[in-house]
């Protein structure tokens, strides 16, 4: 099989994807269901159908677009991203992975193979969590990780009912409808850019992803007593924000704590009541993100931290209390699709180098019903969700080369 990537194609389409944004060229802002991302998903649907594809569309809008393989029974195998940008964003953060899959169906079509599974491509809603607070809001559906019951509770930033906002982007069916399988899909593929300098500064093409690291997201809410900055005697306060304070340094420890590289953790937000210069602090929320590729260690370090802020709240008699907003499990590569991306590799003689995806995925809720892999490419300097988010024409007709054989060997 001889495979030619159109890359002049590729980037054009790439470049024309781009011009359609809420931002002025080259940033990109496409926010999910704005009229904006719905005339890329029309500009991307009549892309798929003059390519021969049969789509169709969920009730959420992950978009599939279909080659159909020579045994209609069989599982497909899967791949694709997201398109939606956060507000002045980049051109190929998501769309490396749409149009590089498109890209990859084409070629495969023009050498004259015909795959014995279904090939789909994939354009999941929502993997931004701008709009709804909550990422990956189309895979995770698709997964089961969110129900129907849980997204019809959700408001978007304005405090728009979700319904709502689906109901106005001419989103209809059954949210109950979203959810596929485990074994409906054979194998799922997805190609993105790095989002981290690792590839570049090594100057290897290629990465293959082995684990995705999951965040978990927390509240943490100090509660003390306010009064007036002059009145309150030092010794008589119960300073909410001193007690936060604290907490934050503790979760800095326990991270570094915690012996792998690979366990991150960040304080985000801190909003103080009533903020006022002259008025101690009576209350404190605070956010906590958490990740870690492996899950046990994100517990420990996790119970590390709310033992620490007990023995805070102890000591200063302020109150803390845990909420969890969010917390996914880590998820690890199918080897069947990583040794079929490493096959490809070595066919060209590219080098590649494992590694850990730090940023979640759409990929890591596929996992959770189809063997999944991850194809990353370099970008430069690591930067993404930026305008000069940038990946080099070669980077990007490699890992469509390599996505295309991938494809290649896991529907024949
Ligand atoms: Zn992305």
């Amino acid at each position: 099989m001889n495979l030619a990537i159109n890359q002049d194609r590729l980037l054009s389409e790439i470049e024309a994807l781009a011009q359609i944004s809420d931002a002025e060229f080259p940033a990109v802002t496409r926010v999910v269901f704005t009229p904006t991302d719905l005339k890329a998903r029309t500009w991307l649907r009549a892309k798929c159908s003059e390519q021969g594809l049969a789509v169709r569309q969920d009730a959420i809008g992950n978009i599939f677009a279909r080659w159909t393989g020579t045994d209609e029974t069989a599982a497909p195998v899967a791949t694709g991203s997201h398109i939606d940008a956060i507000p002045n964003a980049g051109k190929y953060d998501g769309v490396v992975g749409v149009l590089g899959g498109l890209e990859a169906i084409r070629a495969l079509q023009h050498s004259g193979f015909r795959p014995t599974r279904s090939i789909e491509l994939i354009l999941f809603t929502s993997e931004e969590p701008t709009r709804f607070g909550i990422g990956c809001l189309g895979s995770r559906m698709l997964s089961g990780a969110l129900t129907a019951e849980a997204a019809r509770r959700l408001t978007d930033a304005s405090g728009q009912p979700f319904e709502r906002v689906r109901e106005k982007a001419d989103m209809h069916g059954e949210l109950e409808l979203v959810q596929l399988k485990s074994g409906h899909f054979h194998a799922f593929i997805e190609l993105h850019i790095e989002q981290g300098p690792l590839l570049e500064r090594a100057h290897v093409p290629l990465g293959i992803v082995e684990s995705i690291a999951a965040p978990a997201s927390y509240q943490l809410i100090a509660e003390g007593t306010g009064g007036h900055a002059g009145g309150v005697l030092m010794t008589e306060r119960k300073d909410a924000l001193c007690a936060a304070a604290e907490i934050i340094l503790k979760v800095e420890e326990a991270a570094l704590a915690s012996g792998s590289p690979d366990t991150v953790a960040t304080v985000g937000i801190c909003d103080v009541f009533p903020a006022a210069v002259n008025s101690i602090p009576s209350r404190v929320r605070l956010t906590l993100d958490l990740r870690d590729t492996d899950l046990p260690r994100r517990d420990k370090v996790l119970s590390t931290i709310e033992n620490k802020s007990r023995h805070v709240s102890e000591k200063r008699g302020v109150s803390i209390q845990f909420q969890i907003i969010n917390a996914d499990a880590p998820a690890i590569c199918s080897s069947a699709v990583t040794d079929a991306v490493i096959r490809s590799c070595n066919k060209h003689n590219l080098p590649f180098q494992k590694m850990v995806s730090r940023a979640y995925h759409d990929s890591l809720f596929m996992s959770r019903i189809t063997p999944t892999g991850m194809l990353f490419i370099p970008c430069r300097n690591g930067y993404s969700h930026r305008p000069d988010e940038f990946a080099s024409p070669e980077d990007i007709s490699r890992g469509t080369l390599i996505l295309a054989e991938t494809l290649a060997e896991l529907s024949h």
